[in-house]
């Protein structure tokens, strides 16, 4: 899942970065409101972070500007501002979820994790696909008891190409979902881990299917 963070305070920035990009997670961290509008108009992200109190643009007014220009993505808001007025206005301009600081890391993880998998329109965490089970909190792949060892960029590709079993993921969708925008590899590595996925895959009777000049498909089971 590709993530925008949008927060000024640095250390509590890059605390929060490092944290969701070890759970496998893609991250654009950007510091200034209106340049954060500009990003959300351009590239695809799954979910947003938000602090209210931001350079350039406000929080609450990235908000409604990004809900009044259609994107629907799930927006965790962090503030300071803990008083219940904020935390009404914030939910009535379409966040999703509420985070006032200081809080835990975890707590903070499984709030993300919890708002993605109700963007998803799936309240249990698991996915069965053929003789495989994916636990989305673990972001964990399962045969049984035993757990399918994959990178963290490997995850989330399967995670990709997951949301759409049976249906043709874009290169540039996967590229968009696996790099940050500051990482220029992008679709040429696409190709490099598709075929390492597909490899893992395979023993499974899984397969990924090329589709020759549009993208590539998880096959469902038979
Ligand atoms: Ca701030």
């Amino acid at each position: 899942m590709k993530i925008l963070l949008v927060e000024d305070d640095q250390a509590l920035a890059e605390a929060l970065k490092r944290a969701l990009e070890m759970h496998g997670q893609v991250v654009d961290l950007i510091t200034d409101g209106a340049q954060a509008l500009a990003w959300l108009n351009s590239e695809h992200f799954d979910l947003i972070v938000l602090d209210l109190g931001l350079p350039g643009l406000d929080g609450m007014e990235l908000l409604r500007e990004a809900r009044a220009g259609g994107h629907q993505m799930p927006v965790l808001i962090i503030t300071a501002r803990d008083a219940v007025p904020d935390r009404v206005a914030g939910l009535n301009l379409g966040a999703d979820d509420y985070l006032v600081k200081p809080f835990e890391l975890d707590e903070f993880l499984a709030r993300v994790r919890a708002l993605y998998r109700r963007a998803q329109g799936r309240g249990s965490d698991a996915v069965e696909l053929g003789p495989l089970v994916f636990e989305g909190s673990k972001r964990e792949l399962r045969h049984g008891d035993h757990v399918i060892t994959m990178t963290p960029r490997e995850t989330a590709l399967f995670e990709v190409l997951l949301q759409q079993v049976g249906a043709v993921v874009t290169k540039q969708q996967i590229g968009d979902s696996l790099f940050s925008i500051d990482n220029d590899a992008q679709l040429s590595a696409v190709e490099v881990y598709v075929h390492r996925l597909r490899k893992q895959l395979a023993p499974y009777g899984l397969s990924i299917r090329t589709v020759r000049g549009l993208g590539y498909m998880l096959e469902k089971p038979e």
